[in-house]
């Protein structure tokens, strides 16, 4: 937000209302200039100053799209330098680096491994975007045998890499719809690679010797009509790579700086040989503060925990990670299983889920999406959330019980809740007056003692 809180103010209704949540309009506009809060929880803003704040809104970090459909990759769009002042918008894509040297087993093998390693996490799927493929045999035909080869055998967006025009559109005649990165616009090439960027409506990375050259390069390629770009400062350092991120951030978001306000590409790849030492340094970079991050290769042992750093830096520190509502089914659970409530809260679900597992007994977990931190049904002992009165009421669950289908998935009528959300079994009683309601353990690390004996006392019921 580029305007400053005053102004913001002179576009409000000023009448102190309170229905955005906050005391005064002027409260309100401080909010708004910082990111903390939206403008669409003020109901009386004007459409002449929605359309003015909105023009102001335009991220400082241009939005880039890589690819076509649902599986383009979108990067930059940024807002702050620190997460805490509002939140990160779009992580960074992993890219694998495939090379036109490389023989037929390692470009298969490097293609099953993007394919093959995605992970589930609370419901999301956590995986790479990008393949990133460089011509180093300065073959065009050669070169392009291998895209054709990545377009047909992976869903993945596509960065060409090489510093011939030549080659560059060699590759885009066979993946020009995929919409890929052309990597890279250099001060010898700017004028040809401008002229494929245009032509094929790709967005084009501008590669530079440093911070100087690549703020000439970004020029030229605006004054050419070239606006999706990404930065490539040409630092292979990590110390100078580190640095150059920042000072690239902190000129598009407290400057404005046009030339780099674009999101960044950083190749780890380029820096070290030693595949432990490359992830440690993608570590750095999905926190500062890298658009697409190009790995040597993936491995699951590295690929992981950096999905995983991307997922947390990447979350909103204003919500909480959630999952899905529904069933889940932990193990393999029939009609006789025993059913489980909590709530979405994904640390509840993730140290309930894990207790279940390590019980070795199959569950129906059913997951009721809640609104408020003190809805949280919690099965944690030392957590007090759970002890709190919140919005949710029995008559809710009810509902959401009713309605999510576990009745039909099982014989018996038992519905285990979390010990800390005690106070609701008289009202979860009255909503499901067919369900015995069972107050469970307090605390997760205690369901391995309690399932068994459960289960067994179920098994039992059925058989009579
Ligand atoms: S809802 Fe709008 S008009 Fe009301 S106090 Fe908030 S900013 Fe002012």
């Amino acid at each position: 937000m580029a305007l400053t809180g005053i102004e913001i103010f002179k576009l409000l209704p000023k009448t102190n209302c309170r229905e955005c949540g906050l005391p005064t309009c002027l409260a309100f506009a401080m909010n708004l200039s910082a990111g903390k809060i939206e403008l669409s929880s003020c109901p009386y803003v004007s459409v002449e100053a929605k359309a003015k704040l909105a023009e102001e809104e335009v991220s400082p970090v241009r939005l880039v799209t890589i690819g076509v459909g649902a599986k383009a990759i979108k990067v930059g769009g940024e807002t702050v330098m620190f997460r805490h002042e509002k939140r990160f918008e779009n992580p960074p894509g992993f890219a694998i680096l495939i090379i036109d040297t490389m023989d037929d087993v390692e470009v298969d093998a490097g293609l099953e491994r993007f394919r093959q390693l995605q992970y589930e996490r609370i419901g999301l799927i956590l995986r790479p975007e990008l393949t990133a493929i460089r011509c180093d045999s300065g073959d065009a035909q050669k070169y392009t045998g291998l895209v054709n080869k990545v377009k047909q055998n992976s869903d993945a967006d596509i960065i060409l890499m090489s510093s011939d025009p030549d080659v560059l559109s060699a590759g885009l005649r066979v993946c020009a719809d995929r919409k890929p990165l052309i990597y890279a616009a250099t001060p010898d090439n700017i004028d040809r690679v401008a002229d494929l960027a245009k032509e094929n409506s790709c967005p084009v990375t501008a590669k530079a010797s440093g911070l100087e050259e690549l703020i000439e390069l970004t020029t030229k390629l605006i004054a050419a009509g070239v606006n999706d770009i990404i930065l490539d400062p040409g630092s292979r350092t990590l110390r100078r790579a580190f640095e150059d991120q920042i000072f690239i951030r902190r000129a598009a978001i407290y400057k404005n700086f046009r030339p780099l306000s674009f999101p960044t590409i950083v190749l780890p790849c380029d820096m070290i040989d030693n595949p432990m030492m490359e992830a440690m340094i993608a570590f750095v970079f999905v926190a500062k503060y890298a658009g697409i991050i190009v790995l040597s290769d993936f491995q699951g042992e590295t690929l992981f925990p950096l999905l995983l750093q991307r997922q947390g830096v990447y979350t909103d520190p204003q919500q909480p990670l959630m999952v899905p509502e529904g069933i889940y089914e932990i193990g393999e659970p029939d009609e006789n299983s025993p059913v489980l409530l909590t709530s979405s809260w994904a640390l509840t679900y993730l140290n309930l889920s894990s207790a279940i597992e390590a019980a070795d007994i199959p569950v129906f977990l059913c997951v009721e999406r809640i609104e408020e931190e003190t809805d949280v049904m919690c099965w944690c002992h030392y957590c007090l959330r759970g002890a709190q009165p919140g919005k949710l009421s029995g008559e809710d669950t009810g509902q959401f019980i009713k309605k999510c289908g576990i009745e039909d998935r099982v014989k018996h009528r038992n519905l285990v809740i979390p010990g800390r959300a005690a106070r609701f079994k008289a009202e979860l009683e009255q909503a499901l007056p067919e369900w015995e309601i069972i107050v469970g353990p307090e605390e997760a690390a205690r369901i391995v003692g309690f399932l068994p004996g459960f289960a067994k006392k179920l098994k039992k019921l059925s058989e009579t």
